[in-house]
């Protein structure tokens, strides 16, 4: 005899179906950390750190992809070792989590790996994307011995896709063997991250399979953005090729390696809770930022470094003061008033406005787009 009556689940659960709880407890998790950046809690409270903050190290780089977004800012001068370092003590003593580097391409940097190594030593876990050209077994033992906890390489499609999205005809065999190399020396947490576009999305399959037969465990899918040369190219994703993107996600997720949606995809409409496990809001002001290669403080490193986007110099300021005072606007959702279609929408506390820099090309709103 059961000893509690029966409930039908369309009485406990209205629409009749199970919610997704991995995600209803992430989403109850995240709005309680945006709460804490609220304007109600910002006069008597200090800031939670970033969690996340990412250095833009370079903007030189050894490719010319097609879809890349590096705009064409020209920088007299990168920041130098020393003034890293003194950002790095000052991250440190915030307790930021993880310090990653990103650019142009990061190994171009001499003292890339004396600059890790110090983050490490500091307490940061450090992270690197790249294109892998530069690695080789002595660049990949270098790598592993400054102790970075993650690598990214880019791999878009296969051996003649690749090539030619990055105009060059080694890029590929390069790639692959940094992954190869990687694996071989045990870095903790290996991925490869592909831009989707018209170029590429009839081969995500056999990439797939390319990537399994390496041992690749996480795959990070984007789309591409608009900006830099990324602009003229004209190789987005239209909403059929995106919802065959969702699909191919919910059908291979977790059947030998996770793969999951870069943040500037945010919020997904119907798609969302079936293939995330958690909100993908915009984490710009409340879990990341970015450092411009000069020490200008900016969102994120796809945002163009414009006067609009910094939120203050790090030769001028602390970056504890920079995060403390800056960043209102992503703060205080100004957008969320701004924008006539997200005051009206009924998912704005869903999506909080979607990806600021897919904004810039009128591609943010996924929900819009696929309905
Ligand atoms: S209208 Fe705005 S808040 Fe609503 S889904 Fe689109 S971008 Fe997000
Ligand atoms: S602006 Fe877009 S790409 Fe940048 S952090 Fe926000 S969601 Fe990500």
């Amino acid at each position: 005899m059961a000893l509690l009556p029966t409930m039908h689940p369309k009485k406990i659960f209205p629409s009749g179906k199970m919610p997704n709880l991995r995600y209803e407890l992430a989403k109850l998790r995240m709005d309680y950390f945006l709460s804490e950046f609220s304007e109600r809690n910002w006069a008597n409270k200090k800031k939670p750190p970033p969690r996340y903050v990412l250095w833009d190290c370079t903007r030189r780089c050894n490719l010319s992809c097609i879809h890349c977004g590096a705009t064409k800012e020209t920088y007299s001068s990168e920041l130098k070792t020393e003034q890293i370092k003194d950002i790095l003590d000052d991250l440190s003593v915030l307790k930021v989590d993880m310090f990653a580097v990103t650019g142009g391409e990061p190994l171009l940097r001499r003292d890339l790996l004396e600059v890790m190594s110090y983050a490490y030593h500091q307490g940061l876990k450090t992270g690197i994307a790249t294109n892998g050209l530069l690695i080789d077994h002595s660049m990949a033992e270098r790598i592993k011995d400054a102790n970075i906890y993650s690598v990214q390489i880019s791999l878009d499609g296969l051996e003649q896709t690749h090539n030619r999205i990055r105009n060059n005809c080694q890029s590929f065999t390069k790639a692959v063997n940094a992954v190869r190399l990687l694996t071989k020396f045990r870095i903790p947490l290996l991925s490869v991250a592909t831009t989707v576009t018209t170029r590429n999305i009839s081969e995500i399959g056999e990439l797939r399979h390319l990537l399994l037969q390496l041992g690749v465990k996480l795959w990070r899918l984007t789309v591409v953005m608009p900006i830099g040369r990324a602009q003229a190219a004209d190789v987005s994703l239209d909403s059929n090729q995106l919802i065959s993107l969702f699909r191919f996600i919910k059908e291979n997720d977790r059947k030998g390696i996770r793969i999951y949606l870069g943040e500037n995809l945010t919020f997904l409409g119907d798609w969302e809770k079936k293939i995330r496990g958690g909100p993908m809001i915009c984490p710009i002001g409340f879990l990341a930022c970015c450092i411009g290669v000069d020490g200008n403080v900016r969102g994120c490193p796809e945002q163009p470094d414009t006067v609009d986007t910094r939120e203050g110099s790090l030769l001028e300021n602390s970056f504890t003061e920079i995060w403390q005072n800056g960043f209102k606007r992503y703060r205080n959702r100004e957008i969320l008033v701004a924008d006539p279609y997200c005051a009206e929408c009924k998912s704005k506390f869903d999506c909080y406005g979607g990806c600021w820099v897919m904004r810039g090309g009128e591609q943010h709103c996924i929900y819009r787009l696929l309905s």
